[in-house]
């Protein structure tokens, strides 16, 4: 069982947050054997709100480099999907929506809450 931080972090930015990237040199498709273009920020992540040693990751739409959104796992539940990203590159700005459910597990961890203007909202469901 993920053990709790004492008080739910308030801030994305005292979230140790990055922008994730994709592709780019040396990168080549597994399958088709072609380079794999770079992506900028298609992705979010952040450490848990409520969890210590907890990680949270989530694909953005749109992307900062402005491209088509990833969904690199598409068919699982909840899974292949990105959230719709406003607010700029600044993480003190970022808007998620709609609200990310962490899906961990029996042991894991079940976050549930918002990023509103840079916040995180935990909702009471959280686990
Ligand atoms: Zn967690």
């Amino acid at each position: 069982v993920k053990s709790r931080r004492a008080q739910p972090l308030e801030r994305l930015v005292d979230a140790d947050p990055c922008w994730v990237g994709a592709g780019g040199e040396g990168i080549t498709n597994s399958i088709t054997g072609e380079p794999v273009p770079h992506r900028r920020g298609v992705a979010l992540m952040f450490d848990c709100p409520i969890h210590e040693d907890c990680h949270v990751c989530v694909y953005v739409d749109p992307p900062l480099d402005g491209g088509k959104a990833i969904e690199p796992f598409a068919g699982g539940e909840g899974r292949g999907r990105s959230w719709a990203r406003t607010g700029g590159e600044s993480f003190d700005g970022v808007t998620l929506s709609p609200s990310i459910r962490v899906l961990g597990g029996p042991d894991g961890c079940e976050w549930h809450g918002f990023i509103r203007a840079g916040r995180f909202e935990t909702c009471g469901d959280s686990r």
